[in-house]
């Protein structure tokens, strides 16, 4: 069972894959106390907070909600829109994803040592830190790999040889033990790296590597070391995209709405827009269809998110959400739109919209998973 030392947490960003990650976790490990969470800047789509109670909801679950500190319990994004001279957020200063969101999770777990769950898939390639913290491990139990990447460099250290093939040995039979040894002494370099040789222990079997990284890290300070046991370690299980969806639908907690595809017309042909990703309306990672959309789909928020464009701060670098709603402008990005969906279908990749975003950026970890 769990040891007590340890807080397990699982972040609900109101995103599909958070969301996915908290129902398959309670249906496969209904005996682990995990406490699930979530960061509300004040600014988070309609559709969120109906995710939010239909988890709760469906799951039987409390879902603790934790807010920024602010003087006057005022609402958390305006609180510091205001402090901060009126200054919007962007790529490169993204004061609103720490106030927001790291430093409310943070004050939340204080000094315990605390397992996050994080809901990246198997067909996605990052990490998804979110709080950098020592005492706080990743998890990805959606992943082939669970663990984080600071643990596999430990691990797979060169001078960890010797405890691995010792733990190997009472994982594997002798004929793939024989084969772990090639692997292991077989030491890292230019040409032999990390990812290839977790790639070929992992191909030995998955529930065995993760046995002898739990074991191996035994007397390491990661918070998996106070666990006696973690049930985790024997799911081989890897989910992707079509998995996230069924799991939402199956589950009668149900996709948010936000990501339903709607047609438009332009030049006698048919596109589709939705939006992509969770987070505040006013998101400066959306892009420019994502706006349109919010124009035409949701223009209550859409006018909110313009009133913060003031004093030459704008959500765009380039445009301000006054000029995008100009129907020539309108036009002009459904037209690019409709033609990078066409491209993504010529050359045979998915012209969704969530798609074409992932191939093209990696987003904010704790506002989107
Ligand atoms: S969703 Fe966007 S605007 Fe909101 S906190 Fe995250 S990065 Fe900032």
């Amino acid at each position: 069972m769990q040891n007590k030392e340890v807080r397990h947490v699982l972040g609900i960003s109101g995103g599909k894959d958070s969301a996915a990650l908290a129902i398959y976790m309670k249906n496969l490990y209904p005996e682990m106390d995990i406490e699930f969470y979530t960061c509300d800047t004040g600014k988070e789509l309609d559709e969120t907070y109906q995710l939010i109670r239909n988890l709760e909801s469906k799951l039987g679950v409390s879902i603790q909600k934790l807010y920024a500190k602010t003087a006057d319990h005022d609402n958390p994004f305006d609180f510091y829109h205001n402090l901060y001279g009126g200054y919007l957020p962007s790529s490169n200063a993204r004061w609103c994803t720490q106030k927001l969101k790291i430093e409310p999770f943070e004050n939340y777990i204080g000094n315990t040592p605390v397992i996050s769950y994080v809901g990246i898939r198997g067909d996605e390639e990052r990490e998804g830190y979110i709080s950098t913290k020592p005492h706080v491990q990743s998890i990805f139990p959606f992943r082939e790999n669970i663990w984080s990447e600071e643990v596999i460099s430990k691990v797979l250290k060169n001078e960890n040889q010797h405890l691995l093939r010792v733990l190997y040995k009472d994982q594997l039979t002798n004929n793939l033990y024989q084969r772990a040894i090639d692997i292991l002494k077989t030491p890292l370099s230019l040409s032999y790296i990390q990812s290839q040789k977790q790639r070929a222990l992992m191909g030995l079997g998955i529930k065995e590597f993760n046995h002898v990284v739990f074991q191996s890290l035994k007397e390491s300070s990661f918070p998996i070391s106070l666990v006696d046991n973690f049930p985790l370690l024997n799911n081989e299980e890897i989910l992707i995209r079509d998995d996230i969806f069924r799991i939402l639908k199956e589950s009668g907690v149900g996709v948010p709405a936000y990501y339903e595809e709607i047609p438009y017309e332009i030049n006698g042909q048919t596109g589709k827009y939705n939006r992509s990703r969770s987070g505040c309306f006013f998101c400066f990672f959306q892009r420019k269809i994502e706006w349109v959309w919010l124009y035409e789909q949701n223009p209550a928020k859409f006018f909110l998110a313009m009133e913060y464009e003031k004093d030459g701060y704008t959500w765009m670098q380039d445009e301000r959400l006054e000029e995008l709603i100009n129907p020539d402008r309108i036009k002009q990005i459904k037209e690019d739109f409709l033609l990078k969906q066409q491209t993504a279908v010529k050359n045979h990749r998915s012209n969704k919209l969530i798609d074409i975003l992932d191939a093209e950026e990696e987003g904010c970890a704790a506002c989107f998973i």
